[in-house]
């Protein structure tokens, strides 16, 4: 393991157990293959080191939010088939060609324009149909009551371009609820309507995928060709308290760590951090710690006692989160003293802290607290 004893806050990465997670979503999804996610360097977790091990695991198609994403992927080596998902300004269409990446076609406008490009460059580009069944994100509508086949046929037959697939996108899949599962399977009727359609007129639609990583757990096998999980390699949902209907056992691969700057005893009465909002009752030993929002951890989980662990006790953040350092009361362990580990997120002896309380607490999910951890975090590879 890399030495941590010159970092202040870091990042420790099992990338071993994304193997182990990968084939927790085998278990689910039947013959369905994996498209897995790297976007945002995978979510805060370094989309290279998280590609080699998808790919160790036989993960043979990535996908990434933008272009930038893409080129990181290509110019580590990766050959893989590599789409991006959202829609690559027309000026750097020149780049998506260059990479041999496969463009999402979010409209028939934007695909007419890559087509158009890709022809006078005497090629053709890469892309995928995006099909919006209800996310009313990008995508060509394909709803009840806006039901644009045509639009969807007319990429297929546009001579600039390669379409490799097509592909939806579910926004409640996370959720339950009858009404949620209703519109759901209704997606999925729809995406699946606009497939017999294509077959009816003897058009291939390449692969086909519609689920993303709640889509994995509440709806398993779908029968489609790739599914889309990113948030479970990495070993995680959005919520742990949002309930989900399959029991995978997955290994969470992030832990947040840093280090215990210094310990004194404040006075009964005095106050702790800017706003002076936690007042000590009793003479109290406060923790400083080498870590603050500028590192990612938020601002927003300020005040609320959210617990971190140090040397196997639970003690809690006090006071506002500053932007390099907060603090932790102390009080009762003695034995906690300046260079101590602080475990943020990840195992200290009997102690599970996990990503779900900070997000909770900073009213979001983890999709986010992960994907916004600063650069300025040293990353560690657990062996
Ligand atoms: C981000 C994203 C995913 C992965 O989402 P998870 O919830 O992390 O599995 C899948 N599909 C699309 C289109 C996305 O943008």
């Amino acid at each position: 393991m890399t030495d941590t004893a010159k970092l202040r806050a870091w990042t420790e990465i099992d990338y071993q157990a994304i193997g182990h997670n990968v084939e927790e979503v085998r278990k689910l999804v039947g013959n369905t293959k994996i498209l897995g996610i790297l976007k945002a360097d995978a979510y805060g977790h370094g989309a290279i080191e998280c590609a080699h091990e998808l790919a160790k695991a036989g993960v043979d198609f990535f996908a990434v939010a933008c272009l930038s994403e893409a080129q990181e992927l290509r110019k580590a080596g990766f050959d893989q088939p590599i789409l991006i998902l959202g829609a690559t300004p027309p000026a750097a269409f020149d780049e998506l060609l260059a990479g041999d990446f496969i463009q999402t076609l979010v409209s028939l406008e934007y695909a007419q324009k890559l087509s158009d490009y890709a022809k006078a460059c005497n090629t053709k580009a890469k892309g995928h149909v995006k099909v919006d069944t209800g996310m009313n994100r990008v995508g060509i509508v394909y709803q009840e009551g806006a039901r644009r086949y045509d639009q969807i046929r007319a990429v297929y037959e546009l001579d600039g371009l390669d379409v490799q697939g097509i592909f939806s996108h579910f926004p409640v899949s996370d959720d339950l609820g009858f009404d949620s599962r209703e519109f759901t399977r209704n997606q999925v009727r729809l995406f699946k309507e606009v497939l017999e359609r294509l077959k009816e007129d003897d058009i291939d639609p390449g692969v086909r995928h519609i689920q993303n990583s709640y889509g994995i757990l509440n709806y398993k096998d779908l029968g489609m060709d790739y599914c889309r999980p990113g948030l479970l390699y990495m070993g995680v949902t959005s919520d742990d308290q949002v309930p989900i209907a399959s029991t995978p056992d997955f290994i969470p691969i992030l832990s947040l760590k840093t280090k215990v700057a210094m310990v004194k005893t404040v006075p009964d009465g005095a106050t702790v951090s800017y706003g002076r909002h936690y007042h000590c009752q009793g003479a109290r030993r406060i923790a400083s710690l080498m870590i603050g929002y500028a590192d990612g951890l938020p601002r927003l989980i300020s005040n609320q006692n959210l617990m971190i662990s140090i040397r196997g006790h639970k003690v809690p953040l006090v006071g506002n989160i500053c932007m390099d350092q907060c603090m932790a009361d102390v009080t009762g362990f003695d034995d906690i003293e300046e260079g101590d580990i602080a475990t943020i997120v990840g195992v200290d002896g009997q102690n599970v802290m996990t990503i779900d309380s900070i997000s909770r607490a900073a009213h979001t999910i983890n999709n986010e607290t992960l994907s916004t951890l600063s650069r300025r975090l040293s990353r560690v590879a657990k062996d």
